[in-house]
């Protein structure tokens, strides 16, 4: 009965709008009440939160997107089918309008109702997390957002906009004022100037003019549902692999589980076009997919996911802990994992802050790609993300030079990588060499090389520089309450041995940290910010998924 206007993505109709047989309605039966619904009845809007589930056992519904012209039609729900999409699960505010459009009984289901249904009946979780996960990409491919982004190719804040909703795979229409002449009457109709591009329409209704990350993830309602007042039993700082592990983990061991993000989950990986040697994945998957599947999973078993704050603080004296957001708020925790990996290095280059977004890139995603197709670029890095991002670059771009200051790269980059650059002709390395200087005049025209072995400067019309070149860790908020190593990893377990007694605060247990733990008793850090782990996607995933049965036996201590 589902009808659906335009083809679907991976051609998905059925899967993305099962029917349930009678025997999986009836196990849906008891965790709900029976509603009676006529025409023309309005079950949920847009920005709605706590909405219910239906499942139609008779008349229809049909779902819209009411946009500035109206409403545009998504798909129409007969008997048996059901309603929801990924923010049914994520607890997160609606998207759609649903609206009956034929007498008939739904069966309406409390989201409390539908999370507990999904944890427990394996059957009827597979199918809804498929039909879920299905709608959104559908809602993404075609642009069926509340949110209106209107900005410029060449503005560093579109693009930080743009990544951030791709990012939170959050669906939304782009509107390039470069190019889309009709524009300017939607600036008119809400008075935004040129100079505040660029400009978020939410919900047709709130206009926001170059907003922040965390303007822009409230004005979204990505953190609407939280409480910040509870004491949640672990709280995690950080959605990179580390952390999204430990939170499925913890929230489906029933642990109460608060992730807070600085941006959006994913992490460093999350900027990977592909990871290549994750285990499971013999094809690879890109680091976006990776999150996508890893958040769903986590907001599935129940963990809560607050986007777009920073936690700037701990409160480490007493306990429950503290951790000290952006805007002021205090969220305590009994347990804490520290999952905030690293942060891109910078070279020391003039200019470089200045084209930030504007041809100087740090991650090489199919927003970036699209920016430089058919031209030259470069690579700055020797390591693996820098192969990664070259041989996915050579795709679109025209040219892609690789600049590396070593003589070679066998020390640095998987072999695999090695062998897939020497065989592009359209990716040229250049070893012992270094950009000296950037140039243009609002985005990145020019740049200079030096090529050390000669001690030759050229200059060459590029405008798009992708800089990979390592990360470091950023715990300088951590400083008094953790024991760091000296480049500022977090030291956990034996590592503290030696030091334990000079921590910053006294180890107050008479038996020794455990592994992964840091020199608090119930804090722990994973992934890429731990002293002496191997950065890679599986350690960090294997960390996280560990420091849960960890946190169990800190729990228990309290
Ligand atoms: C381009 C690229 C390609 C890569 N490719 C591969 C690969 O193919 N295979 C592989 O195994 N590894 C790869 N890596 C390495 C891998 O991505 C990292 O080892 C992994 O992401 C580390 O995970 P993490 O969870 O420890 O930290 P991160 O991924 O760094 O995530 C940390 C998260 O914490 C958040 N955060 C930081 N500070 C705060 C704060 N104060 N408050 C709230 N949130 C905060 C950040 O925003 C971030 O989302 C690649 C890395 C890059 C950059």
């Amino acid at each position: 009965m589902s009808t659906w206007p335009a083809p679907s993505v991976l051609d998905a109709r059925t899967q993305a709008f099962p029917v349930l047989t009678t025997a999986q309605i009836d196990r849906i039966r008891p965790g709900g009440k029976l509603r009676k619904v006529e025409p023309g009845e309005i079950l949920f809007q847009p920005d709605d939160t706590g909405v219910p589930f239906f499942v139609v056992l008779s008349g229809s519904l049909e779902i819209v997107q009411p946009d500035l012209q109206g409403e545009r039609p998504i798909v129409t729900h007969g008997p048996g089918e059901f309603t929801g999409e990924i923010s049914m699960i994520s607890d997160q505010r609606c998207l759609v309008r649903g609206r009956v459009t034929e007498a008939g009984e739904f069966i309406e289901v409390s989201g409390d109702g539908l999370r507990s249904l999904v944890a427990r009946d394996a059957e009827l979780s597979e199918i809804f997390m498929r039909a879920f996960i299905l709608r959104r990409l559908a809602l993404i491919s075609q642009g069926f957002g509340n949110v209106v982004l209107l900005g410029s190719r060449h503005s560093a804040n579109t693009l930080r906009l743009r990544e951030f909703l791709s990012r939170n795979a959050y669906p939304y229409v782009y509107i390039d004022l470069d190019t889309d002449k009709t524009s300017q009457e939607l600036l008119d109709r809400f008075e935004v100037k040129m100079s505040e591009i660029p400009v978020v329409v939410c919900n047709s209704r709130t206009v926001l003019r170059n907003p922040t990350t965390q303007q822009l993830a409230d004005c979204l309602g990505l953190n609407a549902s939280i409480d910040q007042s509870q004491v949640r039993d672990v709280i995690i700082v950080g959605a990179g692999p580390s952390g999204l592990a430990a939170a499925v983990y913890a929230a489906s061991e029933g642990l109460d589980a608060l992730v807070i993000e600085a941006n959006s989950p994913g992490g460093q990986a999350g900027s990977s076009s592909k990871i290549e040697n994750y285990l499971g994945f013999p094809t690879g998957i890109s680091g976006q997919e990776l999150s996508s599947r890893s958040i769903a999973q986590a907001q599935k078993f129940g963990a809560k996911m607050m986007i777009g704050h920073s936690v700037l603080r701990l409160g480490c004296t007493h306990q429950p802990y503290e951790v000290v957001l952006d805007n002021d708020s205090v969220i305590a925790g009994r347990s804490i994992i520290i999952s905030t990996g690293a942060q891109y290095n910078k070279p020391k280059i003039e200019n470089l802050k200045k084209f930030e977004g504007q041809g100087i890139y740090y991650g090489a995603t199919y927003i970036e790609a699209q920016l430089c197709q058919d031209e030259d670029v470069i690579v700055v890095g020797g390591g693996n993300s820098a192969g990664q991002a070259a041989v996915y670059l050579a795709q679109t771009a025209r040219k892609v030079h690789i600049l590396v200051r070593s003589r070679a790269l066998s020390e640095t980059m998987s072999r695999y990588l090695i062998q897939r650059i020497t065989e592009n002709p359209g990716i040229e390395l250049h070893f012992e060499t270094e950009i000296v200087a950037l140039a243009g005049d609002s985005h990145l025209e020019r740049v200079t090389w030096l090529d050390r072995a000669t001690g030759e400067e050229s200059v060459h019309d590029i405008g798009h520089v992708f800089v990979m070149a390592g990360a470091s860790p950023r715990t300088d908020w951590l400083r008094g309450c953790l024991a760091l190593d000296q480049q500022g990893f977090i030291l956990t377990g034996r590592d503290l041995d030696p030091i334990l007694d000079s921590a910053p605060m006294k180890w107050p247990l008479s038996r020794p940290p455990q592994m992964l733990e840091t020199s608090l008793p119930g804090v722990f850090a994973v992934g890429d910010i731990r002293s002496g782990n191997v950065k890679r996607v599986a350690s960090a995933v294997g960390e996280g998924s560990i420091s849960i049965h960890l946190v169990h036996r800190a729990l228990a201590e309290l």
